[in-house]
């Protein structure tokens, strides 16, 4: 069994994608062709954003994003401890310094209340400004837009949505990649819209940034390539990626997405008596990037995964480590406050296979196994 079965998602789609590759090696139009462009106006569209701006990787996107707005060293940029390393690598790679928050027990997702407090902290030691904040939608579970808006006018911050993960969510029928001020997305295969290779998109609703994203993925370019007006990079969605995100885009939209959450609900009825399945608030709909549920103890959580193994089935801890415990931060300001909530979880949580083309028959199995395992 496969944590993620991308061989079996090819062989649906073989044909069109196949067809869609074949088009882009005829015309050689392998740089901004016109894939691209077409594949930017339906990713758009679907989130209902005015723009897309697609790059090479989710985190450039995040990386763009800050660039777009100038977030540089002498700033601070709040972010949930607990998220996949991108989010704080690149708020440190454009020279500000992210600041760490605490997650909420329910969603995973950063925690209102703590970033307040961050805030708060930040603002009273007065050696960095607050510039912005990066809500992570983990797990496919848009992060707590509402409060999250509110808390960015009141302290006058920039709200990036990472929606890395998060692309098929929503909060009463809106999209993810349409929260904050700003959004951006990944398709590395394994993300819920995926390419075959790395891959990043970023969604605005300003001209300005728009024409500024587009800049700063070509070089800094102005009127051409060739004409330099700002320090950019080189982070270009190829054209053979967009082709294949054309056709499995489409796929998403009309029965992936269905189909994960045909699975997660499968998973929540079965397990739910047995352990902590995933808390989706009302009026919130996750993509499911991962199924995670949180067991007792670390001690249950590790047994758990061994038995699963030992019947051929993968499992995933997402993540082992939150960000103030990773050793490249050892510096960092925020390290020394406290972080319960992840450090609890990150002992507890165990991520299942989920993915769109999983047999029904197979995560009855994986939940027997659970089930048998856990009433031991
Ligand atoms: C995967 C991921 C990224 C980075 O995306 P890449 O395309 O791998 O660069 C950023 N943030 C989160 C939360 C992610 O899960």
């Amino acid at each position: 069994m496969q944590f993620i079965d991308l061989q079996k998602q090819y062989q649906s789609l073989k044909q069109e994608i196949d067809e869609a590759i074949l088009k882009v090696l005829n015309s050689c139009d392998f740089i901004m062709g016109q894939e691209v462009q077409e594949l930017e106006d339906s990713l758009a569209e679907y989130v209902s954003r005015k723009y897309c701006v697609t790059c090479a990787n989710g985190t450039d996107a995040i990386s763009l994003a800050l660039m777009a707005y100038n977030i540089r060293p002498g700033d601070a940029v709040f972010l949930p401890t607990f998220t996949f390393y991108a989010t704080a690598e690149a708020v440190s790679l454009c020279g500000a310094t992210p600041i760490f928050v605490d997650i909420d027990e329910e969603t995973f997702n950063i925690s209102t209340t703590s970033l307040q407090e961050a805030i708060r902290k930040v603002l009273d030691d007065k050696k960095l400004t607050p510039k912005a904040i990066i809500s992570v939608d983990l797990f496919g579970l848009p992060a707590e837009f509402d409060s999250i808006n509110q808390i960015g006018e009141k302290y006058n911050l920039l709200i990036i949505e990472d929606a890395a993960q998060g692309f098929g969510g929503a909060i009463r029928g809106k999209k993810a990649c349409s929260f904050g001020n700003i959004s951006t997305t990944s398709f590395f295969p394994a993300k819920p819209l995926g390419c075959y290779g790395d891959g990043g998109a970023v969604f605005t609703d300003e001209k300005s940034v728009k024409d500024t994203l587009e800049s700063l993925r070509v070089h800094g370019k102005g009127a051409n390539k060739y004409e330099n007006v700002r320090i950019g990079r080189n982070s270009r969605l190829d054209t053979l990626q967009a082709a294949i995100l054309q056709v499995k885009l489409k796929a998403f939209k009309e029965y992936e997405l269905l189909q994960r959450q045909k699975i997660a609900a499968i998973y929540d009825e079965l397990l739910n008596n047995v352990l902590k399945t995933p808390q989706i608030p009302p009026h919130y709909t996750s993509s499911f990037a991962q199924y995670s549920v949180l067991l007792k103890s670390e001690i249950q959580r590790d047994e758990l995964q061994k038995k699963l193994k030992a019947h051929g089935i993968p499992s995933m801890v997402y993540y082992l480590k939150s960000m103030h415990q990773q050793s490249v931060y050892n510096n960092n300001i925020s390290v020394e406050w406290k972080f319960p909530v992840a450090e609890q979880v990150s002992q507890k949580i165990l991520s299942l296979p989920i993915h769109p083309y999983i047999e029904t028959g197979h995560v009855e199995k994986i939940c027997e196994i659970i089930i048998e395992e856990l009433k031991r």
